[in-house]
């Protein structure tokens, strides 16, 4: 049987990591893999999750298993931090799932349960994985426009063009904040009128939240994200990957809002089907440390404030870069990275520019020319700077 089998494809993403994993260069710099790293390049466990994860080995008495949607507690705690507490005629459904990964997917499964031959709108650009996990359901994928290739700024008109090709019950994946890997965000009045056109066409946001306080502090964050709530029936799908440093914890939540209770339940029932076709029971651990988190005051206090480092310096690190390449290009192109938000920004490259930077500076980058801002540190700056600026020149 296996005789059958032919490779499947790499992640581009994974073969970067092992590439610049075997250069034996000393000046080596990674600006690929998705992941915060600090000034010396680690990324260590917050002190918030080793204190929760300390109370819960004194606390905890058993390890038996949680319900099939995983802990009520934990759906609680993410639905209160993402949208507020619930409050009359506000019906939500969620699900423990393993990751922000398992919560898209979750997310796209439930939506073709109730409409099987919806299409799933997709940013042009995107995480890549959201094609991979649509087309994995069967789903037929369209793209809308996202971003002018030419200043990186949204282009407004063609996205709404295209949005207003959506239909009643399609699904519209939308970033909510540090949108990877442009990092180019909807302004107030852009969410505004994204959400006018879904009221319209009838179509379901399903609202993908990764990196949640990495562009603003979180209620700032979740701006685009309440708005899209308040239409008639939204799905949020959040990761607790970034925004707590869980990575390998896997914690995520399919959150759900609906129009009634009759809505809710079967919802619910239909998410607890979904998890028992696939991996039973959520993991709890991760899912755990968050509610002991964003339950206590202090631990939350704790978080609030380290989370706002790493904001910090993201926001330090693409000023510095736009900085430098204005420096050394004498263009103002760049300044637009310090609009932008989150981990990562799109370069003008191509992968010939990509090769390059890797064979003759060790500057890996991914071929798409995404950079992760997190690698362009005080240390990192000036020879990013100086090698982007020897190919862009
Ligand atoms: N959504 C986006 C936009 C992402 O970039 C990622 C992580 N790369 C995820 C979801 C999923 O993250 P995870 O499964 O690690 O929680």
């Amino acid at each position: 049987m296996f005789e059958r089998l032919s490779t499947s494809e790499t992640d581009p993403i994974l073969a970067l990591m092992q590439a610049f994993q075997a250069d034996p260069r000393p000046n080596k710099v990674d600006l690929g893999i998705g992941v915060w790293r600090d000034a010396e390049g680690r990324t260590p466990v917050f002190q918030a999750v080793k204190t929760a994860e300390e109370r819960i080995w004194h606390s905890q008495d058993s390890k038996i298993y949680v319900g099939f949607r995983g802990d009520p507690g934990f759906h609680a705690a993410v639905s209160d931090l993402l949208l507020g507490p619930e409050g009359d005629g506000d019906w939500r459904a969620a699900s423990a799932t393993t990751g922000g990964t398992s919560a898209v997917q979750t997310a796209l499964a439930l939506a073709r349960t109730a409409r099987p031959d919806l299409r799933v709108w997709v940013p042009e650009e995107s995480w890549p994985n959201h094609w991979v996990l649509a087309r994995s359901l069967g789903l037929e994928t369209r793209n809308f426009t996202y971003i002018d290739p030419a200043t990186q700024e949204i282009e407004r008109a063609g996205l709404l063009r295209d949005l207003a090709g959506a239909r009643a019950g399609d699904v519209v994946l939308l970033h909510a904040c540090c949108h990877n890997p442009t990092g180019a965000d909807p302004d107030p009045e852009l969410q505004e009128e994204i959400v006018t056109s879904l009221a319209q066409s009838g179509a379901i946001p399903v609202v993908d939240c990764a990196y949640l306080g990495f562009g603003a502090a979180p209620e700032a964050d979740l701006a685009f994200l309440r708005r899209l709530s308040a239409l008639p029936e939204s799905i949020v799908a959040f990761s607790g990957s970034k925004s707590f440093g869980l990575y390998r914890e896997r914690v995520g939540l399919c959150l759900a809002l609906t129009e009634s209770a009759r809505a809710r339940d079967a919802v619910e029932s239909q998410l607890t089907r979904l998890n028992r076709e696939t991996y039973s029971f959520p993991p709890d651990h991760g899912a755990r440390v968050v509610t002991e988190i964003l339950t206590d005051p202090t631990l939350r206090a704790s978080w609030d404030t380290e989370l706002s480092a790493i904001r910090r310096a993201l926001i330090d690190n693409r000023a510095n870069l736009a900085a430098s390449l204005r420096a050394r290009l004498n263009s103002d192109a760049f300044d637009r990275l310090t609009r932008q938000n989150g981990m990562f920004a799109m370069l003008p490259l191509g992968t010939e520019r990509v090769a390059r930077l890797r064979a003759e500076h060790g500057l890996y980058i991914v071929g798409t020319g995404r950079i992760n801002l997190a690698g362009v540190t005080e240390a990192t700056c000036a020879p990013v700077a100086d090698a982007l600026a020897a190919v862009l020149r």
